[in-house]
């Protein structure tokens, strides 16, 4: 694949492994084996299944027919709000969990910002009969203490991280602690494209489902496989990923991923990573994230919380630099009018994340016979509140 990773875990000048010396062996293992174990016929035959009956895959390509008359192209909707537990994330921790279980590791742990990630882990470890520890910071625990109880719920066991700002990058921190005391019992499962080879790689094989199905269900509806464009909103980019990958060799295709502005990319108060970031290395690869002059990592912003990360995965570095992609950011308050927009023109509440690439729409010129994918990456039930709220009812 042109736009795939090297043999050394680089995408074009990102990716890489840049991990405390202590981690070496964990990941060393996932190196050695990721490939072997994802492409053996018994794993995918397992995998198939469960995004089959569990997931409830294919998720459906809706054409949008009051979208596409209101944006004057054909607009379909991949609908991975539909998914089991309402969001893409499932995809991948059935993945990893499938590895984990290949790998014998008995024990998993994650970290969660929203909890969304969270709770995808606590299900396939229920599922799986497999004990779950999630890490999460304790301010991010009570703003969202409703996805706190679904893990508990689900038999996880949640463990605050309180050092730091108490969010997503000292949960992090924690369950990276907790790997390196526990490296050979226990598999770390990471909830996007990010951090250090072989995840990223993995992470997008594992979303890269949602590519493959648009393709088949793009010649269904209109009689050809490729889409004049594809849309994805951008927080690790793991929805985006799963939603490029099948299309990143043909050039034709344009790809448009949508970070979060915030309040506005100026604002001091943003997640728009590509515009307000330089290279350098976070969370165990060397990528682009917002970083003040001497390196620290500037705390992100936006009103979505699964976007509210300050880097990118490395894969999408590298589109962006070689221009393969279109990195483009929404404030929240075109994301907030474009999730109302989508739940009372076309009745589908989606989440603040996915309403990020859903205003996106607004921005552009299409051709009538333009065919545009947008991939609507999870459900708004978790964001009732924060639009209730927002618009005042
Ligand atoms: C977590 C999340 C995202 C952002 O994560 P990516 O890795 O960038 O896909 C987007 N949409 C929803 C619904 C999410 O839960």
């Amino acid at each position: 694949m042109k736009y795939g990773v090297n043999e050394h875990g680089y995408y074009g000048d990102f990716g890489g492994a840049y991990i405390p010396e202590m981690l070496y062996p964990n990941v060393e293992e996932l190196r050695q084996q990721y490939l072997t174990i994802i492409n053996d016929p018994d794993f995918k035959a397992e995998f198939d299944d469960l995004l089959k009956n569990y997931v409830g895959r294919p998720s459906p390509l809706y054409h949008a027919k009051r979208y596409s008359e209101k944006y004057g192209a054909n607009i379909f909707f991949k609908r991975e709000d539909l998914n089991h537990t309402g969001s893409h994330k499932i995809n991948n921790a059935i993945g990893q969990i499938l590895l984990a279980k290949r790998l014998g590791k008995k024990r998993i742990i994650a970290e969660t910002g929203a909890g969304q990630h969270g709770v995808a882990t606590a299900t396939v470890c229920a599922l799986m009969g497999i004990e779950c520890v999630v890490y999460m910071g304790e301010i991010d625990m009570a703003r969202q203490a409703p996805n706190v109880s679904r893990m508990k719920m689900l038999g996880a066991t949640v463990r605050p991280a309180s050092s730091g700002s108490k969010t997503l990058k000292d949960a992090t921190n924690e369950a990276l602690r907790d790997w390196i005391a526990n490296p050979v019992d226990t598999h770390y499962i990471i909830g996007s494209v990010v951090g250090p080879y072989p995840y990223p790689d993995m992470v997008a094989r594992f979303q890269s489902i949602i590519s493959e199905e648009t393709k088949k269900q793009l010649v269904e509806h209109t009689g050809k496989e490729l889409p004049e464009y594809v849309l994805a909103c951008v927080g690790g980019g793991s929805n985006a990923m799963g939603m490029f990958y099948h299309f990143l060799d043909d050039e034709q295709v344009k790809l448009v991923a949508v970070e979060a502005a915030g309040k506005g990319v100026d604002s001091g108060h943003s997640a728009a990573t590509t515009f307000l970031g330089h290279e350098g290395v976070l969370h165990g690869s060397r990528t682009i994230l917002m970083q003040t002059p001497d390196g620290q990592v500037v705390e992100p912003y936006s009103i979505s919380a699964g976007l509210d990360y300050p880097g990118i995965g490395p894969q999408h570095a590298h589109l962006y630099k070689i221009n393969r992609a279109l990195y483009v950011s929404v404030t929240d308050d075109e994301a907030m009018r474009a999730g109302l927009l989508c739940s009372q023109m076309e009745g589908i509440i989606p989440a603040i994340e996915s309403s990020h690439a859903l205003a996106q729409l607004e921005k552009m010129k299409f051709n009538p016979t333009d065919n545009v994918v947008i991939c609507l990456s999870g459900r708004g039930d978790k964001d009732l509140d924060t639009f209730i709220k927002y618009f005042g009812y």
